[in-house]
């Protein structure tokens, strides 16, 4: 059982300090670049147009560069390329070569680890692609990929074979093909723009494809998977806002992963995004030596419904080649799952999810809280690791007597 020592305690015990720097809200600062215009500064274009993408940069901004992270700069631009933006940059602790902001987005030579379970396309998108840039893996919904780019290459991503042409993938939507199928397609009542990161094409582009998919009848509601937000908080343009709120119900999924993630910049970012009536929900990947850890994930959700986003999924991180070092075991994610359930508020509690290996779909993955179920009652332990006692016939009819016959309980 997860300890909750820190929990509402002062002083001295150091996950209780901890857990309070973690929630504070900062902001990125302006770091190496003091000289850059405000105006320059808080511009997506310039963030855009200044992200680190070399090893030479790299060296020169971050000397503390490791010779594991040199080796795996030195490759990423045949792998999965190096992009940052200077806002993000400024994240960075370059002290702490296990910064888990820098583990996210700074390449190691460990990328090019391959173990035979590992794959390029873990999910089985490909597979499951009736025309370039669809993926139809379940029944009343599709993925809509929009671009392979993004502002920052996340070294985990499940689809590192195609984000950043680094491998040569030469990914090609075709928007006309992609909207006739979902026009075709009556079950289909859900999309979701993603890529790459959808919130990198401009108003204009977006405002094309919105339209286009709301115009479908059958479209229920539409969603945007973005890092943006975190990567990128600029692009959140009060423009942009104004122009996602014709196209309800529109909700957006971030992406973040860790609380020093969650600065004033993005909360502020967020509130617009909440403001102009997007509901918002987060998607954090379980990450080794980044958030595997109850103390951290525990202030990340919390910090979360601070920023109005509801904590949605924590995934396992999928068997993408090369990304062994950056994978927590499963053990560690229901130990996690443990210490929330109960100990916080139920909207900081996300779901936590395994995407089947190969393609069988988001599998829930669940602490044990139902013990035993027989004849007569359902047996239960809660958050405290009490047993309760639930009456309920085996059929699941409510009990109003006794039954005959007690059987052998059934331990789940
Ligand atoms: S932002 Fe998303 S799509 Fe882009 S590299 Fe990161 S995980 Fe992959």
């Amino acid at each position: 059982m997860q300890s909750n020592t820190f929990a509402g305690q002062n002083g001295e015990d150091p996950d209780s300090t901890r857990f309070q720097a973690l929630k504070e809200f900062h902001s990125a600062g302006r770091g190496f670049w003091t000289d850059v215009s405000e105006a320059s500064w808080t511009d997506w274009r310039w963030q855009l147009k200044n992200r680190i993408t070399s090893l030479e940069q790299l060296q020169r901004l971050l000397p503390t560069l490791t010779p594991e992270e040199y080796a795996g700069t030195l490759l990423a631009n045949k792998k999965l390329a190096l992009s940052i933006p200077p806002y993000f940059f400024n994240l960075i602790d370059p002290a702490d070569e296990n910064c888990p902001i820098r583990r996210q987005v700074v390449p190691r030579g460990q990328e090019t680890h391959a173990a035979p379970w590992e794959m390029s396309d873990p999910c089985g998108e490909d597979s499951h692609s009736p025309v370039p840039g669809l993926v139809h893996r379940y029944p009343d919904r599709v993925l809509f990929l929009v671009t392979d780019r993004c502002a920052a290459y996340c070294r985990y991503c499940t689809r590192s074979r195609m984000v950043s042409n680094a491998s040569g993938y030469d990914f090609h939507p075709e928007f006309d093909r992609q909207i006739e199928y979902v026009r075709r397609h009556a079950e289909i009542r859900d999309v979701l723009l993603s890529g790459g990161d959808p919130l990198l094409l401009s108003d204009e582009k977006l405002v094309f494809l919105l339209e286009r998919l709301r115009a479908i009848p059958h479209v229920e509601f539409l969603r945007i998977g973005t890092r943006i937000p975190v990567f990128l908080p600029q692009r959140i343009t009060p423009g942009l806002c104004a122009m996602l709120k014709n196209h309800h119900p529109l909700f957006i999924s971030i992406h973040s992963n860790h609380p020093r993630e969650l600065t004033t910049e993005m909360r502020e970012a967020l509130g617009r995004l909440a403001d102009a009536g997007i509901p918002l929900g987060n998607q954090s990947v379980l990450l080794r030596h980044v958030n595997d850890d109850a103390v951290t994930m525990r202030a990340h959700v919390q910090k979360l419904l601070m920023c109005r986003v509801k904590p949605y999924y924590i995934y396992q991180c999928d068997l993408i080649t090369g990304s062994a070092h950056l994978r927590a075991s499963v053990r560690k994610g229901l130990e996690i799952m443990e210490s929330l359930r109960g100990h916080t508020s139920g909207y900081a509690v996300p779901q936590y999810v395994i995407d089947a290996p190969g393609g069988g779909g988001k599998v829930p993955v669940n602490p044990e809280y139902v013990l035993s179920r027989n004849n007569d009652r359902v047996v239960i332990r809660n958050f405290e690791g009490r047993i309760f006692e639930y009456p309920e016939a085996a059929d699941g009819t409510p009990l109003v007597r006794p039954p005959v016959r007690i059987e052998e309980p059934e331990f789940v």
